[in-house]
């Protein structure tokens, strides 16, 4: 494959053997533990506890960490192409996993080496626990700099109040990687990151929601209560946390975009399957113009949408993350895996629509890729502000 690909036009588009090698390692993965099984996950939104235990024994948990702290030192275009793969399967498992790879970002972005060794190294390399990314709140989504939950330093720890809430995986979490603001008068130049332990007074899970899809990933709201976290745990320096956050941006936009790019593709393969099958008027549908054009619009999207994702992913390996490119990137994956979602329930007609074919889940699974990891209003503001500049 990589030779059939390779140098087009001064430009290499194939993947290196370590990379097909842990792409077919996902894929295989997906058709054997998560394909099977997603749709009994996702009708009980039952947490797929297990199949994350199985992707953290074959690595594919966490794969960002450091080879020094004992990960395994993964580029972000390698995590894309799991990513991919284990959205074909289902994007509310594969949130499940992918979250603890979100959720550890701020430490590998921001962290001190003492807070690397314990956090990725001892926390989740060694015990395998879950982390959370915690920056929404009721009042402030879109808008990061609006969050209210503050940071008050205290005799050499701060005490943490406020309210994240639409937090993926908190009813699991053992930490969390908080953003709150230790100057409320300073606008964004105010918010600091934090790593903070579940196990400290004051927390709780507040509430847990129930979804239109990705049902098997876990959404709750989490209440700090006058919860002491020792000065240790700040990441960074005070008023860096909202850096941080863009920073985290950067990377984590490609790797869920990637995700929305392997929806897409299973839209399309289902539909593909389905256009062969199906037959009115004495044909295939597929040899319907109105039906073979829709999958064609599908093929197209996932082509563009995977480059760009590749290239938002790649250029962060080369040094030189680009907010614009990963948030086009993320936005374009999103709404063109949305399209596709919808285009496959109408293949499919009557069935469709019926939970005993798989794509009306795809249908109400796409949705929040145009809403988590920033809204696609939000990143086509992205956009504009980059291009404007
Ligand atoms: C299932 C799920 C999982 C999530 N997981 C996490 C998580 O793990 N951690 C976390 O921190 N957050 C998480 N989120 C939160 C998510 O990132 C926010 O919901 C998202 O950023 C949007 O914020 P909001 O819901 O407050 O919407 P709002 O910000 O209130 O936006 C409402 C609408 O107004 C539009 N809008 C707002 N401002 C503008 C503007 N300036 N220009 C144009 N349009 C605008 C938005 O695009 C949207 O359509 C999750 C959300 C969900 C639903």
């Amino acid at each position: 494959m990589v030779d059939m690909l390779e140098k087009v036009n001064g430009l290499h588009f194939g993947l290196t053997d370590e990379q097909l090698m842990l792409q077919k390692m996902a894929r295989d993965f997906t058709a054997r533990e998560i394909i099977p099984v997603a749709a009994e996950y996702d009708e009980h939104a039952k947490f797929p506890r297990d199949i994350f235990e199985k992707l953290r024994e074959i690595g594919l948990v966490n794969m960002n960490i450091p080879e020094e702290y004992g990960g395994l030192g993964a580029s972000l275009l390698d995590e894309c192409i799991v990513a991919e793969e284990l959205g074909y399967g289902c994007t509310g498992i594969s949130t499940s996993a992918s979250t603890n790879g979100l959720g550890d970002l701020p430490i590998v972005i921001a962290g001190s080496d003492a807070q690397k060794q314990y956090w990725l190294g001892e926390r989740l390399v060694d015990k395998g626990e879950l982390v959370s990314y915690c920056v929404t709140e009721p009042a402030a989504g879109s808008n990061v700099v609006g969050m209210e939950t503050r940071a008050e330093k205290r005799n050499g720890s701060y005490l943490i109040n406020g309210t994240k809430t639409f937090i993926t995986n908190a009813s699991y979490a053992n930490f969390f990687t908080v953003f709150a603001k230790t100057d409320a008068a300073a606008g964004h130049r105010g918010i600091s990151a934090f790593v903070v332990d579940r196990n400290t007074p004051g927390i709780t899970i507040s509430k847990k929601f129930d979804k239109l899809g990705q049902r098997a990933s876990d959404t709750a709201q989490i209440t700090f209560e006058n919860v002491e976290v020792p000065a240790e745990n700040l990441l960074g320096k005070e008023g860096q946390g909202f850096l941080i956050a863009m920073k985290v941006f950067d990377y984590s936009r490609p790797a869920v975009g990637a995700a929305a790019v392997g929806l897409l593709r299973r839209a399309m393969d289902e539909s593909i399957k389905y256009a062969k099958e199906r037959e009115t008027f004495g044909v295939k549908i597929y040899h319907h113009q109105a039906v073979g054009h829709k999958i064609a619009q599908m093929a197209m999207d996932y082509e563009a949408a995977r480059l760009m994702v590749w290239q938002s992913a790649w250029i962060v390996e080369a040094g030189r993350p680009d907010a614009r490119l990963s948030a086009a990137a993320k936005a374009f994956a999103a709404d063109r895996a949305m399209a596709a979602a919808i285009e496959a329930v109408q293949v499919f007609g009557g069935y469709g629509y019926m939970k005993e074919y798989p794509v009306e889940k795809l249908m109400r699974d796409v949705k929040i890729f145009q809403i988590y990891e920033g809204t696609s209003e939000i990143l086509r503001n992205i956009v504009v502000r980059e291009l404007f500049k």
